[in-house]
């Protein structure tokens, strides 16, 4: 394993933050997988998760079963880390900005459209090689302004010649769920059956440009766009895990977890066969479009109480939760407005007028535009 270190700009005078990322394998002898642990800096199932893949990838390479390079980055976001507010810890945002950590990242098809014509050929693996180079370029010739925008440079660049990228996340209290391109479906669902998650959401264009869309959305908006004149591939598979819920953080989850993501990386050949990874146990695993999650919202301020549980099947117009006025007594039904899964809420149980408290996955898409909470 070698551990590479990445400084970051000094943020003001006498301060210093450095990420690491760990490399096993051989990089430029096979395929190339980065996994990446809690982006946002208070989500800590990824963090655990990746202490457990330490171990169990280390083994790997001693056994020589790592095809390629596999790349792990055991915290991603040592700024975030870093931040606190009157007792709690803020990873999402960065303080300094409101700016989330997991947004900006740079959408590099419109400048590969303009570097890349007249470079590609015939050959589908040439092009990818092209390419790959080209989205290097763009990034080292970006320019960062503080050390949030530096930290996203340098860690999408580390993953844009990956052929699979794990961003693992969590959501307030949930199932295991995904977030996939839609272009990728059966390897989403695959990742799925691996990590026993309940539902996979699948976008082409989530909004604000989202990490984990940053490794792989050129692949498939090159592809129609030099659709008549060159072969190109899907030369990335990105996804978005999230973790179950903040507080899911134990050894034996973790274990698990670590267990079925080496599972899918044996399937998508960055481990030799016969690795020993153990994927869950199968369950009920659906693939839906992110435009028809229903993210439930507060319609006023009260006291939250749950009436259906996660993982409930609920039909269009059900009552999910209430909120209470505790000045009046009076109840506020929140109802859903898809026939779907109830497969994540907040985790507190006071809301605000317009907060999102919950998500519902369904079959139907409905929405457009920002399909992201913010
Ligand atoms: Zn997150």
């Amino acid at each position: 394993m070698i551990e590479q270190r990445h400084d970051l700009p000094s943020a003001a005078p006498g301060t210093q933050a450095h990420w690491l990322s760990l490399h096993f394998g051989t990089a430029g002898s096979g395929p190339k997988a980065v996994i990446q642990c809690a982006l946002h800096a208070d989500e800590v199932p990824g963090l655990l998760v990746g202490v457990h893949l330490r171990r169990e990838l280390t083994r790997l390479e001693r056994q020589g079963r790592i095809r390629g390079e596999i790349v792990l980055v055991p915290a991603a976001n040592v700024l975030g880390a870093a931040q606190g507010l009157l007792g709690a810890a803020i990873g999402r945002f960065d303080l300094n900005t409101g700016v989330n950590y997991n947004r900006g990242y740079r959408h590099l098809t419109p400048e590969l459209l303009r570097t890349l014509t007249g470079r590609l050929g015939s050959d589908a693996a040439a092009n990818t090689a092209i390419i790959r180079q080209a989205c290097a370029d763009l990034l080292m010739a970006w320019t960062p302004t503080s050390p949030a925008e530096a930290l996203k440079r340098s860690l999408q660049w580390l993953a844009v010649d990956a052929d699979t990228v794990l961003d693992l996340h969590c959501d307030s209290q949930a199932l295991m769920h995904l977030y996939a391109p839609t272009p990728w479906a059966e390897t989403g669902a695959a990742l799925g059956q691996c990590l026993g998650a309940r539902v996979v959401l699948l976008a082409k264009e989530s909004g604000d440009d989202p990490f984990d869309e940053s490794v792989s959305r050129h692949w498939w908006e090159l592809q129609e766009a030099f659709a008549a004149q060159h072969p190109i591939e899907l030369g990335c598979f990105s996804t978005t895990v999230e973790l179950r819920g903040e507080a899911d953080v134990t050894h034996d989850l973790a274990e698990g977890d670590a267990q079925g993501l080496l599972a899918f990386l044996e399937q998508r050949g960055h481990l030799e066969p016969g690795s020993s990874a153990k994927a869950a146990a199968a369950s009920r695993c659906d693939v839906l479009p992110l435009e028809g999650v229903d993210p439930l919202t507060s319609p006023c301020g009260g006291i939250v109480v749950f009436a259906c549980a996660l993982g409930d099947e609920v039909r269009a117009g059900q009552t999910v939760a209430e909120v209470i006025d505790p000045l009046t007594a009076e109840s506020t039904p929140v109802c859903t407005k898809v026939d779907g899964v109830f497969f994540a809420h907040s985790k507190t149980r006071w809301a605000l007028r317009g907060e999102r408290i919950g998500k519902v996955a369904g079959a139907k898409a409905f929405r457009s535009g920002k399909l992201l909470s913010p």
